[in-house]
């Protein structure tokens, strides 16, 4: 009996551990698998859609899907903080902070990657701005 109970009591574990050394064994080949080619297409979307994007329009033209558009020259906070799409158009009498170099492609706020024409900015939520752009905002990237 006694052997018979400690059948029963151990049979289950040891199929709960056999199924588990099973499992951890199949498991991460595929996450793995999976993983890679997800991660590898995530940055041939962004950049692929970005400078097709800049190419239409700089300002105000539909940006791609999830991107988000880009702020307008009429945009209430772009008002507000004198954002420009371009650093040549920034009012220099009445935004004497800015110095020659600054840009939104240089400043801590964008999120931009290098090299694309436009990146979204915090201050202008669900949006993007220009990468040659600038707004009082600005604050250089260390
Ligand atoms: Fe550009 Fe920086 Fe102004 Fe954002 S806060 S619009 S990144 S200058």
């Amino acid at each position: 009996m006694s052997t018979r109970r400690r059948f029963i009591s151990i049979f289950p574990l040891a199929g709960v551990s056999l199924l588990a050394a099973c499992s951890e064994k199949s498991t991460p080949p595929p996450p793995a698998a999976a993983a890679a080619p997800a991660v590898a297409s995530v940055p041939q979307a962004v950049p692929a859609a970005t400078p097709g994007q800049t190419a239409s329009s700089p300002a105000g033209a539909p940006a791609t899907a999830g991107a988000g558009p880009m702020v307008e020259a009429g945009d209430a906070q772009a008002l507000a903080l004198g954002y420009v799409d371009d650093v040549a158009k920034v009012d220099k009498a009445k935004y004497p902070a800015y110095t020659a170099g600054q840009a939104c492609a240089n400043c801590a706020l964008y999120t931009g990657k290098p090299g694309d024409a436009a990146g979204p900015c915090p201050l202008y939520a669900g949006k993007q701005v220009s990468a040659k752009g600038w707004c009082s905002g600005y604050n250089k990237k260390v």
